[in-house]
């Protein structure tokens, strides 16, 4: 029997999103397969089949699939829906997202599991002759007498023999390598290499934790929720126990069989998590974000894939794009962290969005949770398209920080600053440390000042490629561009005069730790910012350190209000409020409430009640009461007639297009056309174009424009990409950018 011809779609890592190949008659494909096709006249790519039809279509000639690289599909069809809605809610190609989705290693067919080298007896014991010889075959026995209580005999390969072969790493600790190869040579033993998995698995020991009654009260109520409702925001202050209730809905589903999607912002808070999880879960859970292997992330793709055994993954963004299969339940934790969103580069999705997606194509149940929720989700909660369960009860009783305002201005005229540190908030530190306690302090600015100034002609020195001033890092004695990493020298002398020395203005965190040696010599400190955690073992010594109390500070960025949980914090200082809620965004606001409330959230997570000095110019701003009282009602009403009134989130969708080109002309030029076709259309607010904040990055010129939509956008979405297609033929060499929902 013939077979009917077959063509595929294909989906290439490209720009583009595919195209359609003939299916050879020696080949199977399935939708979902990984097959090798050629492109052009000489090249050839990876893509993934998106569909399979009976017909080429018209007036095509398709070329033929060369190669199908797996006897499995390598994407469910799950996942290819997924990835259809973000290239098209996301404005890009479905190859950007299969290149984003996939790990790189499974993309071209290189993975090879990892091959462990065993040992086996598999001849005369008395062939051994020398002490040495003997020594190995006493500690085999030792080592297989052990892993037989554990392990069936399993059938040594070539020799069909059943055998407990052991590790030959084990084997040959402390012994000697060449009455080993002797050993092999006569037969007494057979090494033989069986494939191995690259995950570390722990066995689960400790028993899940008792809830309270307040946490049990919560978890009822997300039970009745979830029968009306597949998505539940779950409101709980800071040190509620939200993690507890998360992991007994996980428990629930890892008893049914099922899967579950844990999502955490930062990998800097799975190394927390990921203890707790291990030993309640064991092998049954995997961390996975951005700086585990390229092996290991094959092998936990593949694991899903084929329903090995994973059940619970505990990730960052990127782990939606997982085949899971049994899919049961996503908790997105911290909800309202920005980190969620993916900026560069495309498909530029936030990872929220995409896991509530992907939870409604799997049937399975969401559950959201912050001590702060986005005011988008607040507002879906009340609009009822979310369930709503609050906790307003911290874990144990622990009483909310008290929070004390200081008016820096007001200090300063009377004498009472020393350098970022008011009197008030350096007698608190000092009774804190006295009492045994630790201290954080938050300042939402890296490096050691903001910028650097000639006191003779007011020069600020900026970077070459951007249109910013630089910051100084004094450890590396260097001005650094925050923006494209560029660096250089400190001068001696003011480039421009060259009378004075430069002097520098604003604080960083780098130099909130120089100050601290001065008040606080004795004091070990630590900082928690980019510049010291790029690596996840540098952040995790951070944390460490604290948390067992071999450091008393912690000076760190934003990162420190993330959900860290150390049960020792007696004082918090926020030492200057102003730069975030000044910052020219409609989500400085919010962004400053939750900051503030996160990081006041940090301290006194035990028994006795912490403390929060907030140093700031503007202490009758209408965040710092809220932030006081920690009552945010009153200030999400405020926040939302504000949206309402200038037509922002949630009440229109925003899209936000750059043009970058080394020449500002041609930026301009290309900015204005695309901005020409979007006006035309009906429900669409076009603000600019002009240029960006920052109008120069890295030598490029950025021009802009903001979209505010009614509706869906769904319009407006196809007139951005078929103008983008367009402007990428006319002018090559420009970028284009477009980023839905932008924050
Ligand atoms: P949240 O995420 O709401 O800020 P956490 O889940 O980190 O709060 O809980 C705060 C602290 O209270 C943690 O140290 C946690 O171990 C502890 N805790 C919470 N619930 C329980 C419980 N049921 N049993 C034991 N300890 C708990
Ligand atoms: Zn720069």
């Amino acid at each position: 029997m013939s077979k009917v011809p077959q063509y595929a779609h294909v989906i290439l890592p490209l720009a583009v999103n595919g195209y359609t190949y003939a299916v050879p008659a020696h080949l199977t494909v399935q939708v979902g397969s990984l097959v090798c096709v050629p492109l052009g006249k000489t090249k050839q790519h990876w893509g993934i089949v998106s569909a399979l039809q009976p017909n080429a279509p018209q007036g095509v000639t398709c070329k033929e699939i060369l190669q199908v690289a797996y006897p499995y599909p390598l994407v469910t069809p799950h996942q290819l829906q997924l990835w259809s809605w973000l290239a098209g809610y996301y404005c890009c190609s479905l190859g950007e997202v299969f290149k984003a989705a996939v790990p790189t290693l499974l993309q071209r067919d290189t993975f090879k599991p990892l091959q462990v080298l065993y040992v086996a007896i598999t001849g005369q014991t008395r062939l051994a002759k020398t002490k040495q010889q003997k020594a190995i075959l006493e500690r085999y026995n030792q080592l297989a007498a052990k892993k037989a209580l554990l392990t069936e005999p399993v059938e040594v390969p070539k020799l069909g023999l059943l055998s407990t072969p052991v590790l030959k790493s084990d084997l040959l600790e402390g012994q000697s390598v060449s009455a080993f190869q002797t050993l092999v040579k006569n037969g007494v033993l057979s090494c033989f290499s069986q494939e191995s998995s690259r995950l570390q698995l722990a066995d689960s020991s400790v028993d899940w934790p008792v809830l309270s009654q307040a946490q049990q009260t919560a978890l009822q109520q997300i039970n009745q929720c979830f029968e009306q409702k597949p998505m539940v925001l779950l409101h709980g202050v800071t040190a509620s126990g939200k993690t507890e209730i998360y992991l007994q809905k996980i428990k629930e589903v890892v008893e049914q069989g099922g899967q579950v999607l844990y999502l955490v912002p930062e990998i800097a808070l799975t190394a927390q998590l990921e203890n707790r999880l291990a030993r309640v879960l064991g092998s049954k859970m995997v961390a996975y974000h951005s700086q585990i292997t390229d092996n290991k992330r094959a092998e936990i793709y593949l694991n899903l894939l084929q329903n090995k055994g994973i059940q619970v993954v505990l990730g960052t963004r990127s782990s939606v794009f997982l085949p899971f299969t049994h899919l049961q339940l996503v908790v997105i934790d911290e909800e309202h962290e920005p980190s969620y969103k993916q900026y560069e580069p495309a498909p530029r999705y936030h990872a929220k969005n995409a896991a509530l997606m992907m939870a409604q194509m799997a049937g399975a149940k969401t559950l959201l949770g912050s001590a702060t929720p986005s005011i988008e989700s607040y507002y879906l909660a009340q609009k009822g398209v979310y369930a709503y369960v609050s906790l307003q009860e911290r874990y144990h009783q622990a009483v909310l920080p008290h929070i004390e305002v200081i008016d820096r201005q007001d200090a300063f005229k009377k004498n009472r600053m020393k350098d970022m540190f008011s009197w008030y908030l350096l007698d608190k530190m000092r009774q804190t440390l006295q009492a045994g306690k630790q201290v954080i302090l938050f300042q939402n600015r890296r490096g050691f000042s903001s910028y650097v100034e000639c006191v003779a002609c007011n020069y600020i020195p900026k970077c070459k490629h951007c249109d910013v001033s630089l910051t100084y890092h004094k450890k590396t004695d260097k001005l650094v561009c925050h923006y494209c990493g560029y660096s250089m020298p400190m001068p001696q002398t003011c480039p421009s005069c060259g009378a004075e020395k430069l002097k520098d203005r604003g604080f960083g965190t780098e130099k909130v730790i120089e100050a601290l040696r001065n008040y606080f010599p004795d004091v070990k400190a630590d900082r928690l910012d980019v510049d010291v955690t790029r690596l996840r073992t540098q952040f995790e010594g951070v944390i460490k350190r604290f948390a067992c109390g071999e450091t008393q500070i912690l000076v760190g960025t934003q990162m420190v209000a993330k959900g860290l949980d150390f049960d020792n914090v007696g004082l918090v200082g926020i030492l200057n409020a102003d730069n975030m809620m000044n910052f020219p965004d409609f989500r400085a606001a919010e962004r400053a409430f939750q900051l503030m409330v996160q990081v006041s959230g940090r301290a006194g997570r035990r028994q006795e009640q912490g403390w929060v000095v907030l140093q700031t110019t503007q202490p009758e701003h209408y965040i710092i009461p809220a932030v006081l009282n920690q009552q945010m009602e009153d200030f999400y009403r405020v926040e939302l007639q504000e949206r309402q009134d200038f037509m922002y989130p949630p009440f229109a969708r925003i899209i936000e297009v750059q043009v970058r080109h080394k020449q500002l002309q041609l930026a301009s030029a290309v900015i204005e056309k695309m901005a020409n076709q979007v006006k035309k259309l009906p429900d669409v607010t076009v603000l600019g174009p002009g240029s960006a904040l920052v109008g120069k990055v890295q030598t490029y010129f950025v021009k802009q424009f903001l979209l505010k939509i009614k509706g869906t956008g769904t319009q407006v979405r196809a007139c951005l990409m078929q103008q983008m297609a367009l402007l990428k033929k006319e002018v090559p060499s420009a970028q284009i950018i477009i980023d839905v929902d932008p924050l």
